[in-house]
Protein backbone atom coordinates (compact mmCIF):
# COMPACT_ATOMS: atom_id res chain seq x y z
CA UNK A 1 0.00 0.00 0.00
CA UNK A 2 1.86 3.19 -1.24
CA UNK A 3 1.50 6.21 1.00
CA UNK A 4 -0.89 8.85 0.88
CA UNK A 5 1.26 12.31 1.93
CA UNK A 6 0.41 15.59 2.82
CA UNK A 7 2.26 17.92 4.99
CA UNK A 8 2.54 22.27 6.04
CA UNK A 9 5.25 24.35 5.06
CA UNK A 10 6.23 27.16 7.43
CA UNK A 11 8.72 29.12 9.07
CA UNK A 12 9.13 27.70 11.64
CA UNK A 13 7.00 24.29 11.80
CA UNK A 14 7.85 23.09 15.04
CA UNK A 15 5.05 24.13 16.86
CA UNK A 16 2.51 23.21 14.59
CA UNK A 17 -0.76 21.88 15.68
CA UNK A 18 -1.81 20.31 12.10
CA UNK A 19 0.25 17.02 11.87
CA UNK A 20 -1.58 16.23 15.21
CA UNK A 21 -4.81 17.05 14.13
CA UNK A 22 -4.69 15.65 10.82
CA UNK A 23 -2.35 12.31 11.43
CA UNK A 24 -5.58 11.80 14.34
CA UNK A 25 -8.37 12.59 11.52
CA UNK A 26 -6.35 9.87 9.44
CA UNK A 27 -6.52 7.18 12.20
CA UNK A 28 -10.11 7.92 13.07
CA UNK A 29 -10.90 7.17 10.20
CA UNK A 30 -9.14 3.97 9.58
CA UNK A 31 -7.01 5.95 6.89
CA UNK A 32 -3.63 4.20 7.66
CA UNK A 33 -1.97 5.42 4.38
CA UNK A 34 -2.24 8.62 4.97
CA UNK A 35 -0.14 10.91 6.85
CA UNK A 36 0.88 14.32 7.41
CA UNK A 37 4.42 16.07 8.23
CA UNK A 38 5.37 19.05 8.53
CA UNK A 39 8.57 20.56 6.51
CA UNK A 40 10.26 23.51 7.96
CA UNK A 41 11.21 26.26 4.61
CA UNK A 42 13.29 29.35 5.10
CA UNK A 43 11.61 32.19 3.06
CA UNK A 44 14.32 32.09 0.28
CA UNK A 45 13.43 28.56 -0.77
CA UNK A 46 9.08 28.70 -0.84
CA UNK A 47 9.21 27.58 -4.31
CA UNK A 48 11.57 24.75 -3.33
CA UNK A 49 9.30 24.17 -0.74
CA UNK A 50 6.41 23.79 -3.23
CA UNK A 51 7.81 21.72 -5.41
CA UNK A 52 9.65 19.02 -4.03
CA UNK A 53 6.68 17.61 -2.17
CA UNK A 54 4.60 17.65 -5.63
CA UNK A 55 7.95 16.17 -7.28
CA UNK A 56 7.54 13.49 -4.35
CA UNK A 57 4.09 13.01 -4.75
CA UNK A 58 2.49 14.32 -1.67
CA UNK A 59 -1.54 14.98 -2.27
CA UNK A 60 -1.05 18.37 -1.73
CA UNK A 61 0.06 20.83 1.12
CA UNK A 62 -0.84 23.46 3.57
CA UNK A 63 1.09 26.77 3.68
CA UNK A 64 1.40 28.82 6.72
CA UNK A 65 3.38 31.98 8.02
CA UNK A 66 5.42 33.63 6.29
CA UNK A 67 4.67 31.74 2.73
CA UNK A 68 1.09 32.32 2.07
CA UNK A 69 1.38 35.13 -0.15
CA UNK A 70 4.35 33.79 -1.87
CA UNK A 71 3.24 30.51 -2.73
CA UNK A 72 0.70 31.83 -5.29
CA UNK A 73 3.68 31.94 -7.21
CA UNK A 74 3.62 28.57 -7.52
CA UNK A 75 0.48 27.32 -8.00
CA UNK A 76 -3.03 28.21 -9.31
CA UNK A 77 -4.94 30.23 -7.40
CA UNK A 78 -8.46 30.28 -7.29
CA UNK A 79 -10.56 33.16 -6.68
CA UNK A 80 -10.76 33.24 -3.09
CA UNK A 81 -6.96 32.82 -3.20
CA UNK A 82 -6.52 35.63 -5.27
CA UNK A 83 -9.48 37.79 -3.52
CA UNK A 84 -7.54 36.96 -0.15
CA UNK A 85 -3.51 37.42 -1.99
CA UNK A 86 -3.05 34.06 0.04
CA UNK A 87 -3.13 30.66 -0.58
CA UNK A 88 -2.80 28.28 2.52
CA UNK A 89 -3.53 24.68 0.61
CA UNK A 90 -2.68 23.50 -2.92
CA UNK A 91 -3.99 20.28 -4.15
CA UNK A 92 -1.50 18.99 -6.55
CA UNK A 93 -3.76 16.63 -8.14
CA UNK A 94 -4.76 20.16 -9.78
CA UNK A 95 -2.51 22.14 -8.70
CA UNK A 96 -5.52 24.45 -7.48
CA UNK A 97 -4.51 26.75 -4.23
CA UNK A 98 -7.06 28.01 -1.87
CA UNK A 99 -7.41 29.78 0.96
CA UNK A 100 -9.47 27.76 3.77
CA UNK A 101 -9.09 30.68 6.57
CA UNK A 102 -11.61 32.26 5.07
CA UNK A 103 -14.37 29.54 5.49
CA UNK A 104 -12.53 28.37 9.04
CA UNK A 105 -13.08 31.53 10.46
CA UNK A 106 -16.96 32.34 9.04
CA UNK A 107 -17.73 28.68 9.81
CA UNK A 108 -16.65 29.15 13.17
CA UNK A 109 -18.55 32.80 13.55
CA UNK A 110 -21.63 30.70 12.38
CA UNK A 111 -21.14 27.81 14.41
CA UNK A 112 -21.11 30.06 17.28
CA UNK A 113 -24.44 31.52 16.08
CA UNK A 114 -22.68 35.13 15.65
CA UNK A 115 -24.94 37.52 13.37
CA UNK A 116 -22.84 38.96 10.59
CA UNK A 117 -24.96 40.40 8.37
CA UNK A 118 -25.42 44.39 8.66
CA UNK A 119 -24.02 43.88 11.48
CA UNK A 120 -20.62 46.31 12.22
CA UNK A 121 -17.88 44.56 12.93
CA UNK A 122 -14.29 45.72 13.84
CA UNK A 123 -11.23 44.01 12.62
CA UNK A 124 -8.04 44.99 14.51
CA UNK A 125 -4.61 44.13 12.30
CA UNK A 126 -3.92 44.58 8.65
CA UNK A 127 -1.83 41.20 8.18
CA UNK A 128 -2.85 37.97 6.68
CA UNK A 129 -5.10 36.93 9.00
CA UNK A 130 -7.07 40.07 8.81
CA UNK A 131 -7.06 39.97 5.23
CA UNK A 132 -8.84 36.95 5.74
CA UNK A 133 -11.33 37.93 8.20
CA UNK A 134 -12.35 41.46 5.96
CA UNK A 135 -12.77 39.59 3.12
CA UNK A 136 -15.01 36.80 4.97
CA UNK A 137 -17.06 39.14 6.91
CA UNK A 138 -17.41 41.75 3.85
CA UNK A 139 -18.51 38.48 1.79
CA UNK A 140 -21.17 38.05 4.35
CA UNK A 141 -22.65 40.90 4.74
CA UNK A 142 -21.33 43.02 7.80
CA UNK A 143 -20.50 46.17 8.10
CA UNK A 144 -16.56 46.10 8.37
CA UNK A 145 -14.34 48.79 10.52
CA UNK A 146 -10.48 48.04 9.56
CA UNK A 147 -8.70 49.23 12.62
CA UNK A 148 -4.44 48.95 12.73
CA UNK A 149 -2.22 50.13 14.76
CA UNK A 150 -0.56 51.66 11.54
CA UNK A 151 -3.56 52.96 9.48
CA UNK A 152 -1.55 53.09 5.99
CA UNK A 153 -1.30 49.35 6.18
CA UNK A 154 -4.70 49.26 7.04
CA UNK A 155 -5.49 51.10 3.73
CA UNK A 156 -2.90 49.48 1.85
CA UNK A 157 -4.62 46.14 2.78
CA UNK A 158 -8.16 48.04 1.40
CA UNK A 159 -6.95 48.97 -1.60
CA UNK A 160 -5.71 45.26 -2.41
CA UNK A 161 -8.74 43.41 -1.53
CA UNK A 162 -10.84 46.06 -3.36
CA UNK A 163 -8.89 45.53 -6.58
CA UNK A 164 -8.30 41.54 -6.10
CA UNK A 165 -11.28 40.79 -4.39
CA UNK A 166 -14.03 43.71 -4.85
CA UNK A 167 -14.54 44.86 -1.29
CA UNK A 168 -16.40 47.92 -0.91
CA UNK A 169 -17.87 50.18 1.84
CA UNK A 170 -15.20 48.75 4.09
CA UNK A 171 -13.70 52.06 6.52
CA UNK A 172 -10.30 52.27 7.98
CA UNK A 173 -10.45 54.08 11.25
CA UNK A 174 -8.52 54.21 14.66
CA UNK A 175 -9.77 52.84 17.32
CA UNK A 176 -11.24 56.18 18.72
CA UNK A 177 -12.99 57.20 15.73
CA UNK A 178 -14.25 53.77 15.70
CA UNK A 179 -15.34 53.78 18.68
CA UNK A 180 -17.16 57.46 18.17
CA UNK A 181 -18.73 56.43 14.99
CA UNK A 182 -20.38 53.04 15.53
CA UNK A 183 -21.57 50.44 17.82
CA UNK A 184 -19.77 47.45 17.44
CA UNK A 185 -21.79 43.97 17.88
CA UNK A 186 -18.11 42.14 17.01
CA UNK A 187 -14.86 42.57 17.73
CA UNK A 188 -12.16 40.47 15.83
CA UNK A 189 -8.66 40.22 16.80
CA UNK A 190 -6.36 39.72 14.20
CA UNK A 191 -3.22 41.09 15.44
CA UNK A 192 -0.72 38.51 17.69
CA UNK A 193 -0.80 40.50 20.56
CA UNK A 194 -1.45 38.86 23.83
CA UNK A 195 -0.03 35.53 22.70
CA UNK A 196 2.20 33.50 24.60
CA UNK A 197 4.20 34.33 25.66
CA UNK A 198 3.04 37.59 26.22
CA UNK A 199 -0.36 36.80 27.65
CA UNK A 200 -1.01 40.20 29.71
CA UNK A 201 -0.71 42.27 26.69
CA UNK A 202 -4.37 43.85 24.80
CA UNK A 203 -4.67 45.26 21.29
CA UNK A 204 -7.28 47.56 23.59
CA UNK A 205 -5.39 49.46 25.75
CA UNK A 206 -6.75 50.63 29.28
CA UNK A 207 -7.29 54.46 28.48
CA UNK A 208 -9.93 53.42 25.59
CA UNK A 209 -13.41 52.80 27.13
CA UNK A 210 -14.34 49.18 26.18
CA UNK A 211 -18.14 48.50 24.36
CA UNK A 212 -20.50 47.22 26.97
CA UNK A 213 -22.38 43.29 25.70
CA UNK A 214 -19.68 43.30 22.40
CA UNK A 215 -18.55 39.70 21.24
CA UNK A 216 -14.98 38.83 21.09
CA UNK A 217 -13.78 36.85 18.84
CA UNK A 218 -9.66 36.66 19.06
CA UNK A 219 -7.93 34.59 16.61
CA UNK A 220 -5.49 33.39 19.42
CA UNK A 221 -5.77 30.36 20.66
CA UNK A 222 -2.92 29.77 23.09
CA UNK A 223 -3.75 31.38 25.24
CA UNK A 224 -7.67 29.96 25.48
CA UNK A 225 -8.72 33.03 27.09
CA UNK A 226 -6.42 36.22 26.42
CA UNK A 227 -6.47 39.59 27.72
CA UNK A 228 -8.95 40.90 25.25
CA UNK A 229 -11.34 38.38 26.48
CA UNK A 230 -11.36 38.76 29.40
CA UNK A 231 -11.87 42.60 29.01
CA UNK A 232 -14.77 41.98 26.27
CA UNK A 233 -16.46 39.65 29.48
CA UNK A 234 -15.78 41.85 31.98
CA UNK A 235 -17.75 44.30 29.92
CA UNK A 236 -20.71 41.51 29.64
CA UNK A 237 -20.06 40.13 26.56
CA UNK A 238 -18.81 36.65 24.67
CA UNK A 239 -15.59 35.77 24.02
CA UNK A 240 -14.84 33.45 21.26
CA UNK A 241 -10.74 32.10 20.91
CA UNK A 242 -9.28 30.97 17.54
CA UNK A 243 -9.02 27.29 17.87
CA UNK A 244 -12.79 26.81 16.28
CA UNK A 245 -11.21 28.94 13.20
CA UNK A 246 -7.56 26.41 13.26
CA UNK A 247 -9.56 23.37 13.09
CA UNK A 248 -12.13 23.89 10.84
CA UNK A 249 -9.35 25.54 8.06
CA UNK A 250 -7.42 22.29 8.47
CA UNK A 251 -10.78 20.35 7.81
CA UNK A 252 -11.66 22.18 4.93
CA UNK A 253 -7.89 21.23 3.60
CA UNK A 254 -9.17 17.54 5.11
CA UNK A 255 -12.10 17.28 2.92
CA UNK A 256 -10.30 18.97 -0.40
CA UNK A 257 -7.40 16.14 -0.04
CA UNK A 258 -9.24 13.13 0.83
CA UNK A 259 -12.81 14.07 -0.67
CA UNK A 260 -14.21 12.87 2.86
CA UNK A 261 -16.30 14.75 5.87
CA UNK A 262 -13.58 15.71 8.69
CA UNK A 263 -14.03 14.27 11.85
CA UNK A 264 -14.33 17.73 13.48
CA UNK A 265 -14.86 16.03 17.49
CA UNK A 266 -11.69 13.82 16.35
CA UNK A 267 -9.41 16.80 15.40
CA UNK A 268 -10.83 19.37 18.17
CA UNK A 269 -9.58 16.39 20.33
CA UNK A 270 -6.37 16.22 18.71
CA UNK A 271 -5.45 20.44 19.21
CA UNK A 272 -6.88 20.17 22.53
CA UNK A 273 -4.69 17.31 23.88
CA UNK A 274 -1.93 18.65 22.54
CA UNK A 275 -2.17 22.12 24.28
CA UNK A 276 -2.87 19.93 27.18
CA UNK A 277 -6.20 21.12 27.50
P1 LIG B 1 0.88 39.41 10.73
O1 LIG B 1 0.77 39.33 9.24
O2 LIG B 1 2.21 39.43 11.35
O3 LIG B 1 0.00 40.71 11.17
C1 LIG B 1 0.37 41.46 12.16
C2 LIG B 1 -0.67 42.60 12.33
O4 LIG B 1 -0.77 42.80 13.72
C3 LIG B 1 -0.24 43.89 11.69
O5 LIG B 1 -1.38 44.58 11.24
C4 LIG B 1 0.40 44.64 12.85
O6 LIG B 1 0.26 46.06 12.81
C5 LIG B 1 -0.40 44.14 14.02
N1 LIG B 1 0.43 44.17 15.23
C6 LIG B 1 1.53 43.45 15.47
N2 LIG B 1 2.03 43.76 16.67
C7 LIG B 1 1.23 44.74 17.18
C8 LIG B 1 1.23 45.48 18.38
N3 LIG B 1 2.17 45.28 19.33
N4 LIG B 1 0.24 46.37 18.58
C9 LIG B 1 -0.71 46.58 17.64
N5 LIG B 1 -0.76 45.90 16.48
C10 LIG B 1 0.20 44.99 16.26
O7 LIG B 1 0.15 38.20 11.41
P2 LIG B 1 -1.04 37.32 10.84
O8 LIG B 1 -0.51 36.20 10.07
O9 LIG B 1 -2.02 38.22 10.20
O10 LIG B 1 -1.63 36.71 12.20
C11 LIG B 1 -2.17 37.52 13.20
C12 LIG B 1 -2.66 36.66 14.36
O11 LIG B 1 -3.71 35.81 13.95
C13 LIG B 1 -1.58 35.75 14.96
O12 LIG B 1 -1.73 35.74 16.35
C14 LIG B 1 -1.92 34.39 14.40
O13 LIG B 1 -1.50 33.35 15.25
C15 LIG B 1 -3.43 34.48 14.35
N6 LIG B 1 -4.01 33.56 13.36
C16 LIG B 1 -4.84 32.59 13.81
C17 LIG B 1 -5.41 31.73 12.93
C18 LIG B 1 -6.34 30.67 13.43
O14 LIG B 1 -6.60 29.70 12.70
N7 LIG B 1 -6.88 30.80 14.62
C19 LIG B 1 -5.16 31.82 11.55
C20 LIG B 1 -4.29 32.85 11.11
C21 LIG B 1 -3.72 33.71 12.04
P3 LIG B 1 1.20 46.99 11.91
O15 LIG B 1 0.60 46.97 10.53
O16 LIG B 1 1.11 48.31 12.58
O17 LIG B 1 2.58 46.41 11.96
Amino acid sequence: MSEQRVGLIGYPVSHSLSPAMHNAAFRALGMTDWRYDAMEIPPDIVRYGVNEPRQHGYIGINITIPHKQEAMRYCKPDALARAVGAVNTIDFRTDIGTNTDVPGFIEDLTAHDIPLTGETVIVLGAGGAARAAVYGLWQAGAQVIAVNRTLDNAQAMLTELTISGGVQNVSVLSLEEALLDSNPALIVNSTPVGMHPSPDASPWSDDLPFPEGVTVYDMIYRPAKTRLMQQAEAHGGRAIGGLGMLVRQGAASFEIWTGRPAPLDVMFAAVNAALGR
